[in-house]
């Protein structure tokens, strides 16, 4: 064995019911050794047959790459779990009662947590280290009680665990430090309301660092448009299309997650494509890209609301980090509010954390590049010490 602790990566890993994205990486310096995702998993002619096969795969590539993880062997691998349900407030080390509880879990998430109970038991066959769980709904179980609780039949929702979780909590909580480190300011001082936006997209109130509202719900289905999740519809929604159209309960849940949002309205889900037809003046990609921004406003405004005020609005994730039209939309006409961008430093192009107001605005508007899988690393290495 070579290597001190701390020379020793750790294996970061997301696993998709198709797919397996890993990331081999120092969790002191960030840096990345190796990344990359095996996809197709157990589909017919893909040649990888299951998550043992994709870890085969990965090693596979590693080896290519000159890494032997024999010689310098992992610290740990930190698995992301999307839903920690009532259980899990903080990382935990994985064995088999995590084991069991995430997947008892998966009548909350029965899009993600399977996938993620197949990559664990794959990985914790191949690799004797310590597994450590990183939930995306963590960050969150510290809502206020009136933020996280629905306004339904209490035993009911004692019964069936029914809360607002929230999603993304692993993002939310990295880039509330990134941002406080961005402008050299504590925390603990800080109101920020945080906008991640990419495929799916959430939204934050963080006050001294603590998550106090967010707009993902019991599922990641509730909030902000997203690529093809609706976000918020009438709950009445459901019962309608039950009895005027016909439809069975899963293909409700088919379509509001996977034919709406961006798709739904203009018929594609990439926001770039989004962008490009916006620019041929597609009327479609007009409508999609005035509701998503309208949604996003009216989660600024509740939050600014909630927060009494705000010192910084943060933009991150893949649209939130690159589209230079949908900040300029977001921010258009809040002047009054003290939210305003410096048209040049919006339109600057950089993978830097950076402020993008004009020096005294009243509201700090920044872009705060999201990373994920070094929160995961970070907190898995802290668990195992
Ligand atoms: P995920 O939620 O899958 O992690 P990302 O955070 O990577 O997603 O965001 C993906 C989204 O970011 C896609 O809709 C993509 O079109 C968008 N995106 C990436 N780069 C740009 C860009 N330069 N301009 C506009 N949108 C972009």
């Amino acid at each position: 064995m070579s290597g001190s602790t701390n020379e020793r990566p750790v294996l970061v890993l997301n696993a998709g019911s198709s797919s397996l994205k890993y990331q081999l990486l120092l969790p002191e310096t960030g840096e990345v050794r190796a990344r990359g995702l095996v996809e197709r998993i157990g589909e017919s002619g893909s040649g990888v047959a299951d998550h043992s096969a994709a870890l085969e795969v990965m090693s596979t590539r590693l080896r290519h790459d000159g890494i032997d993880l024999d010689e310098v062997p992992l610290r740990a691998v930190g698995h992301r779990v999307v839903h920690g349900g009532p259980d899990f407030s903080e990382p935990v080390v994985i064995d088999d009662a995590v084991l069991d509880r995430i997947r008892e879990l998966s009548t909350l998430a029965p899009l993600h947590n399977p996938a993620a109970v197949i990559g664990i038991e794959a990985a914790r066959e191949r690799y004797d280290v310590p597994h450590v769980a990183v939930f995306d709904t963590a960050y969150f179980s510290s809502l206020p009680a009136e933020a996280s609780t629905y306004a339904v039949p209490r035993d009911l929702a004692a019964k069936h665990s029914i809360r607002r979780y929230g999603f993304h909590g692993t993002s939310h909580q990295y880039v509330a430090q990134a941002t406080a480190d961005l402008l050299g300011r504590p925390l603990g001082d800080l109101r920020q309301v945080i906008l991640h936006l990419g495929n799916g997209c959430s939204a934050s109130a963080v006050r001294g660092g603590r998550a106090v509202d967010t707009s993902m719900g019991l599922t990641p289905l509730q909030g902000l448009v997203m690529g093809t999740r609706s976000g918020d519809v009438d709950p009445g929604l459901h019962a309608y299309l039950a009895r005027e159209a016909g439809l069975s309960l899963d293909e409700i849940d088919t379509v509001l997650n996977k034919r709406s949002g961006v798709l739904g309205l203009s018929g594609v889900n990439d926001f770039r494509q989004l962008e490009q037809r916006l620019a041929s003046g597609d009327a479609d990609a007009r409508l999609a890209f005035d509701v998503v921004v309208h949604r996003i406003k009216h989660y600024v405004g509740a939050y600014l609301a909630i927060l009494g005020g705000i010192d910084v609005l943060v933009f991150t994730a893949g649209v939130g980090e690159n589209s230079i039209s949908l900040r300029a939309g977001v921010t258009e006409g809040l002047e009054e509010l003290g939210i305003t961008v410096d048209r040049a430093q919006n339109a600057a192009r950089s993978q830097q954390a950076r402020v993008i107001s004009p020096e005294r605005a009243k509201v700090v508007v920044a872009v705060v590049p999201t990373n994920e899988e070094l929160a995961i690393a970070r907190q898995t290495a802290d668990l195992v010490g």
